[in-house]
């Protein structure tokens, strides 16, 4: 059986300080990452079977190794009888993403239904009562928003620690604030990226998992990173220094790389990152 992919390369499955993130990552081809515990799917660079369940969608830009599947998404939905699913673009994208979606409509004389949202930095989406998703800022060719999910947790002012149930009820009912909001912010994704998304978007040294592409590895490929706006992995030795998370996966690694070079590559990280770096490869 031929592979639809280069050798080496495919699905894979990490666990980065509890989060599960599966799916498949290779620069200019495909990306889609499945983030089972938040029930929501990032990029759409296919959609195979096992993404069509998945109702919420965050696409950080349009080219197509990020967003081809989105109408064959849309389309296999309808077709198995589900519900149309959220899907969020950057905003600056979304009159281009809704007119393809409806030129789909038109090609198959269906109605997708599609619940297109324009994300803007800044935007948040409560995901569930204990998890809310926040749009960042992105830095890329075309116009890109990153996304930061965090847990959401509402704890009792201090003041009114060891008091009875019934009293905090009182002075809930009273209208006094008995709670106060807590975000943990459990993972960040700013979709492909210049350094420069690192000023833009600080958020990405905090959250508990950064998933970061790094396209690029070795010396000769800096240029190359430049000119179309990816990571290089001298950006992220540069800025070693910043990283709080507790684990990095890094992805989107060219298609010019052979798996045993991008894990020499990034054996020669520093002391301090090398250990919290999970490479998006099969095992
Ligand atoms: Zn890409
Ligand atoms: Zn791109």
């Amino acid at each position: 059986m031929t592979s639809d992919y280069p050798p080496g390369r495919g699905r894979v499955r990490v666990l980065a300080a509890g989060i599960e993130i599966e799916g498949v990552s290779i620069a200019g081809h495909e990306s889609f990452y499945k983030l089972p515990g938040f029930r929501t799917l990032l990029e759409f660079g296919r959609a195979p079977d096992d993404v069509v369940g998945y109702a919420n969608v965050c696409v950080t830009h349009g080219h197509l190794d990020h967003m081809a599947g989105l109408a064959h998404h849309a389309s296999r939905r309808r077709l198995g009888g589900l519900p149309p699913a959220r899907v969020l673009v950057p905003a600056a994208a979304a009159d281009d993403v809704a007119a393809w979606l409806a030129a789909s409509e038109r090609l198959e004389n269906v109605d997708y239904g599609v619940e297109l949202v324009a994300a803007a930095p800044g935007d948040r989406v409560r995901l569930r009562n204990d998890l809310e998703l926040r749009v960042l800022p992105g830095r890329h060719r075309v116009p890109t928003v990153g996304y930061l999910f965090s847990e959401v947790r509402h704890k009792l002012v201090p003041e009114l620690e060891g008091l009875p149930g019934a009293e905090i009820a009182q002075r809930r009912a009273r209208g006094e604030t008995v709670a106060r909001r807590e975000e943990i912010p459990l993972l960040a994704y700013p979709g492909d990226c210049s350094p420069d998304v690192f000023d833009a978007a600080p958020e990405l040294f905090r959250a508990r998992v950064l998933l970061i592409e790094c396209s690029f590895l070795l010396a000769e490929d800096v240029e190359r990173a430049r000119d179309y706006a990816h990571i290089h992995v001298a950006d992220l030795v540069a800025r070693a220094d910043l990283f709080e998370n507790e684990a990095i996966v890094l992805t989107h690694f060219s298609q010019r790389y052979r798996p045993d070079e991008i894990r020499v590559a990034l054996a020669g990280l520093p002391d301090g990152l090398r250990e919290r770096v999970i490479p998006f490869l099969p095992e």
